[in-house]
């Protein structure tokens, strides 16, 4: 057994983030303001070549912004990837409105889009146009956009990109997170980059930004007093976290090569009869964010309890929202994709400061499961 538990996706600090930390204190902007949280939202905009971004607590808190800004109100429905984490869908609930799910198609493990389609025309005709369809980027695969984006712009409704888990990775050469009307990413301890918590919404729309910071610090008017016409949140990022953000942004190029490379190893140790990958779709650049495998005649979770013994961390794959007593009752428009991935898949340790030595450790305990 290994003395030090082997984490699935630990946060991995570089050289910098201390002495952006120490910048907020010496300035004493430690508060929800300062050059730091300019400074990150400048740095993501400008590796995204999005225009605009405003730093947020979460990407929980960007999402539910997103969502605001849509225009999504009570009693609206709102299309959503099935097969994900359930922050992606809780703040349809926070608006009072209801999650339609879409299952996954079998290539990115993305919502399907002729699934998409079927749930569109489906709730039209049941007398509801979906306001928004939220869709995930999981374990940092781009989902099918070109595919998507036809049938957002066909029937009218607004594309937000939940790109959480997939900063970096690229659709067509272009950044997964700036393809729709608004993105979220999630900087979150297990995410490819991490401010220890923290999110960012970006869009090309600049109104809609401006917007989003208004909300996110509590609405304030443009008064020497505090006025308020309007319910807003306390969403804003620390300064003193986008320090960390800014050295991060520093280090996610290295982080990106070395999660394709775990990826890689575990392709080359493991790919066969027993355990397949998921493939890069032409056109498509991945984090790889996370190395997930689909287990063939043999239970993921036999060899997660292997693993166990060992102190590795691995983990089934996102449990498909509705499958979750939380949306037992929510609609869902499904093929079993996801079902399917849930009960055949596991997620290997990815930490980006693995070592060979502990890849070449986990392979093996798998290799001997078989
Ligand atoms: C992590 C994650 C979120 C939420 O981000 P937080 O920063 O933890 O609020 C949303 N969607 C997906 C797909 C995620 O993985």
């Amino acid at each position: 057994m290994l003395e030090k538990r082997l984490f699935l996706s630990p946060p991995h600090i570089g050289a910098k983030e201390l002495t952006y930390i120490q910048d907020a204190f010496s300035s004493n902007w430690i508060t929800t303001v300062g050059e730091n949280i300019n400074r990150f939202e400048l740095e993501v905009c400008k590796y995204t070549s999005s225009p605009f971004g405003v730093a947020l607590s979460s990407g929980t808190a960007a999402i539910h912004l997103s969502l605001l800004l849509a225009g999504v109100q009570n009693g609206d429905e709102v299309i959503c990837s099935s097969f994900t984490f359930v922050a992606s869908a809780n703040p349809i609930v926070y608006l009072g409105a209801t999650p339609i799910f879409v299952d996954s198609e079998k290539d990115t493990w993305n919502m399907c889009p002729e699934l998409l389609e079927i749930a569109i025309k489906d709730r039209i005709k049941k007398g509801k146009k979906p306001k928004a369809i939220l869709l995930v980027h999981l374990y940092g695969r781009p989902a099918k956009l070109r595919e998507i984006i036809a049938l957002s712009k066909l029937y009218e409704i607004p594309l937000i990109e939940d790109a959480a888990e997939s900063l970096g990775s690229t659709y067509e050469g272009k950044i997964t997170g700036t393809f729709g009307l608004m993105g979220i990413y999630s900087f979150n301890g297990n995410k490819i980059i991490t401010t220890s918590s923290g999110g960012m919404l970006i869009s090309n729309n600049e109104s809609l930004i401006k917007r989003a910071t208004f909300l996110a610090t509590q609405a304030r008017e443009d008064t020497v007093h505090y006025q308020h016409k309007e319910v807003g949140f306390n969403y804003r990022m620390s300064n003193i976290l986008a320090g960390i953000g800014i050295g991060q942004m520093e280090v996610l190029r290295n982080r990106i090569s070395k999660k394709r490379e775990i990826f890689q190893f575990y392709k080359n140790k493991l790919h066969g009869s027993t355990f397949s990958f998921l493939e890069e779709q032409n056109n498509t650049f991945s984090n790889c964010w996370l190395t997930t495998i689909l287990c063939n005649g043999i239970q993921p979770e036999l060899i997660r309890l292997r693993l166990e013994e060992y102190n590795i961390e691995s983990r089934p794959l996102w449990k498909p929202l509705h499958l979750q007593p939380l949306y037992k009752d929510a609609p869902i428009y499904q093929n079993g994709t996801s079902e399917n991935l849930f009960l055949n898949g596991l997620c290997l340790p990815s930490g980006t400061s693995i070592t060979e030595e502990e890849l070449t450790n986990v392979c093996s305990i798998i290799l001997a499961c078989k």
